[in-house]
């Protein structure tokens, strides 16, 4: 058997489960699609039909209040029908059960499957094996990848930086937990972000080797000095031993990002957090609500990228496969 690869033959996206290894070319094809979906606040949300006569499924087995929301109006703004379920596939990879839950829907017809799970590999799992005209989306797959939060945050700062090459970018928190962090590593360093900084505590470090080519600050003070963009992670507790935990206060005074410890960015950073945020834990609400913060933006790019993302695979589906008569 082949390996696994999210491209199609012709080398054209056909699952997305993971930015690690896309080019800059590939990645800015996205964003570009992306930003054609962008419309001003008040505007009537961009609307489309590219995708009238797909169903699109979504199963998410973790929490998700902003990706499950932002896919489903994604592909109905583009003409889907979307079906959403909340079924248990990760206990069961290994077995049979979840190729039977797979196929089930794809006996109704479902064409692009939206997956979220807290086990690794589901994702690829599934794509080994739906049918040829069928694609998988990963929506965030354990500590490792969330390629459209990756997709959404590069799209955040073309917006609010035009670009990349000169900017210093500070990841901040729990670097070590986080499939927002690894998503973003990979999408900054494909396009080629000047300065790209991991800052957390020794326990929220990733491993040694692990994202190499990013700097490392043990402190939040050393970390977000003269950056342009700061992007603060929630503390995954569900991926930590209880004990592991950090206490909030303690962390809220060591790795909290407050008004006063933003002074050390550059004037006109801008401040990003994927959400759910726990506010006073590793943000401030001065922050977080404050003239900096571009957080809701994020969350309306969100939609766009996930527009962009299916209307992508669906074009290329239709490009190589054809419909039997
Ligand atoms: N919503 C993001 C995720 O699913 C970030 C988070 O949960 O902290 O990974």
């Amino acid at each position: 058997m082949l390996p696994f690869s999210q491209y199609d033959a012709h080398g054209h996206l056909r699952h997305l489960i993971t930015l690690e290894g896309m080019t800059s070319e590939q990645v800015r094809e996205l964003l570009d699609r992306a930003q054609r979906y962008l419309r001003r606040p008040g505007e009537i949300p961009a609307h489309g039909r590219s995708l009238a006569g797909i169903t699109v499924g979504n199963i998410f087995t973790e929490p998700s209040t902003r990706t499950r929301s932002s896919f489903e109006l994604a592909a109905k703004r583009l003409g889907a029908d979307v079906l959403n379920l909340e079924i248990q596939l990760s206990s069961r990879v290994k077995g049979e059960t979840v190729l039977d839950t797979v196929y089930t829907l794809q006996a109704m017809a479902v064409d692009v499957f939206v997956i979220r799970d807290a086990e690794p590999g589901v994702c690829q799992y599934v794509a080994e094996h739906v049918a040829p005209h069928v694609s998988v989306l990963s929506a965030g797959e354990a500590h490792l990848s969330h390629p459209t939060q990756g997709l959404l945050d590069a799209l955040t700062i073309l917006q609010y930086k035009g670009g990349f090459r000169d900017l210093v970018v500070a990841v901040v928190g729990d670097v070590r937990h986080s499939r927002v962090a690894r998503s973003a590593y990979q999408v900054f360093t494909a396009l080629e972000v000047g300065e790209l900084r991991i800052v957390a505590p020794d326990a929220l470090m990733p491993d040694e080797g692990e994202m190499p080519e990013a700097k490392r600050f043990k402190t939040l003070e050393s970390g977000i000095e003269h950056a342009d963009v700061v992007m603060m992670l929630r503390i995954q507790k569900e991926r930590m031993a209880q004990a592991a935990i950090p206490d909030a206060h303690d962390y809220f005074a060591r790795w909290g990002l407050t008004k006063q410890k933003l002074k050390l960015a550059r004037p006109e950073a801008i401040v990003m957090h994927p959400g759910p945020m726990n506010r006073e834990i590793e943000i401030a609400s001065e922050v977080a609500d404050g003239p900096h913060s571009v957080i809701r933006q994020q969350v309306t790019n969100g939609v766009a990228v996930r527009m962009a993302v299916l209307e992508t695979v669906i074009e290329n589906r239709n490009r190589r496969w054809s419909p039997p008569r």
